[in-house]
């Protein structure tokens, strides 16, 4: 796992007061073998680690007062550069604007298609229009009409219909004549490269003249996906790539590798098969997350957005004046439930990702934290310092847990309540020092 072996390349500075060159050296060939090891390209990797060097060497870390942390921050922006620098959004200018969509076959096209229609509709106001141009299965056409109905976006399709460039032509003009103003076209991939997929899928292109074309990837496909980002930038020139699937047990190798060899921003991240599985890209996060912190901005944003306003104000201001109690936190879980699949959250929160590796977690993780939590008076839970020995005993018994997972509880608990209180105050320098203990 990536995460883990930064981590410990890290830990190398971190046990350091002094760092001397050698071990700067060392601790780099450690982050270049970990980048290798999630598939990052050995070049690529290689190049990363000389630039960090050379960095390290000009800024002087050897020399300043914390040069763990120094080194820390070094490798997060390159990283984050590597990534993309700022998140870029999606071209919608077009009247109607028109996306298309490749990739190879399962690589999440369909799914994606969903996702980014609903998150127009819903969070842009737009009214797309999503246009079935995979021909060769009926089943495509069906999934792409369910992915619609589930979100309420209609779908143009043409069953008898082989030819897909005269299906996204008649999409376009039923969308103009029906005041859609976005239209997704999705195609069909197949297993691996080949030269019929291209043909078509240039085809398609150099008709409708997209506003933007995307290239959807697995991120779990690691080395693959380059080759096929490749090959079909080569064909395509496209605009942006969508990297599906992150929720799985993926190496975030893919997006390094993918931006650097073919230089076009990753937009979009697949975090899930639901509809509301999606997430801009945010390369800072990203390589936030690859360092192990969590991806702690996207988990806070996307459980405020399913809190209401005055709710999300109200938590805001208790995590600020350090207030957050347990009754808040089970009420963010209740949230964070409706949210989906509990890998994907839990993953986002610092150190869990470790903590979990052992755990199989599901709903019934939640469970045991729950029971827990209604154990507790209620002073407890606005007040967990006041939770002694004895206390924890009553808790675990009623609660029908042990309590080292009382215990385990409350540590969590506590992490979570600092690192909040750390987003709260906007210090990514704070966050910094932190990682460094
Ligand atoms: P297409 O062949 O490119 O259209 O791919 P599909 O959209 O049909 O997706 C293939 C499979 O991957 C389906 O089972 C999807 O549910 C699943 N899938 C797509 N995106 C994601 C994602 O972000 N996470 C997970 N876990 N599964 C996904
Ligand atoms: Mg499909």
């Amino acid at each position: 796992n990536l995460s883990d072996k930064l981590d410990k390349a890290l830990h190398i500075l971190k046990g350091h007061g002094q760092i001397t060159e050698v071990n700067v050296a060392e601790t780099l060939k450690e982050v270049r073998r970990a980048l290798v090891d999630a598939d990052v390209n050995y070049k690529i990797a290689k190049d990363f680690t000389a630039r960090v060097r050379e960095k390290a060497l000009g800024q002087d870390v050897l020399k300043s007062l914390k040069p763990g942390q120094l080194m820390v921050k070094l490798v997060k922006d390159e990283l984050t550069e590597l990534m993309g620098g700022d998140a870029v959004g999606i071209d919608t200018s077009g009247n109607p604007s028109v996306i298309l969509m490749s990739g190879l076959q399962g690589s999440g096209k369909t799914t994606f298609s969903g996702k980014l229609a609903n998150y127009l509709k819903d969070k842009k106001k737009k009214k797309p229009l999503l246009v079935a141009c995979d021909v060769y299965r009926p089943a495509a056409v069906d999934q792409l009409h369910v992915v619609g109905d589930q979100i309420n976006v209609e779908v143009f399709s043409d069953k008898g219909n082989t030819n897909p460039v005269a299906i996204a032509k008649a999409g376009i003009a039923y969308a103009k004549a029906n005041d859609f103003d976005t239209v997704i076209v999705d195609t069909a991939g197949r297993l691996a490269i080949d030269e019929m997929m291209m043909t078509e899928i240039a085809n398609i292109h150099k008709t409708i003249q997209p506003n933007e074309t995307l290239f959807v990837v697995d991120a779990m496909t690691g080395q693959d996906a380059v080759n096929t980002a490749k090959a079909f930038n080569e064909v395509l020139n496209f605009d942006g790539v969508i990297l599906t699937k992150l929720d799985g047990d993926t190496r975030g190798g893919a997006a390094i590798s993918i931006k650097s060899v073919v230089n076009k921003p990753i937009k979009f991240v697949g975090m899930g098969e639901k509809m509301d599985a999606l997430d801009v890209f945010y390369p800072s996060r990203m390589a936030d997350r690859i360092l192990g912190m969590g991806d702690v901005v996207s988990l806070v944003e996307r459980a405020q957005e399913q809190f209401d306003e005055e709710e999300a104000r109200k938590l805001q201001k208790k995590i600020a004046k350090n207030q957050f109690g347990f009754d808040d936190f089970l009420k963010q879980i209740q949230q964070v439930k409706k949210m989906g699949n509990m890998k994907d959250l839990m993953g986002m929160i610092p150190g869990a990702g470790k903590m979990l590796k052992n755990i199989d977690v599901d709903d019934d993780a939640f469970k045991h934290i729950e029971a827990i939590i209604h154990s507790m008076t209620p002073a407890e839970r606005t007040k967990p310092q006041i939770i002694n020995a004895s206390r924890k005993k009553r808790i675990g018994k009623g609660s029908g847990t042990s309590v080292q997972q009382v215990n385990q509880l409350l540590k969590q608990f506590d992490q979570m309540s600092k690192m909040m209180k750390m987003m709260q105050g906007g210090g990514g320098k704070r966050m910094m020092q932190m990682m460094n203990k």
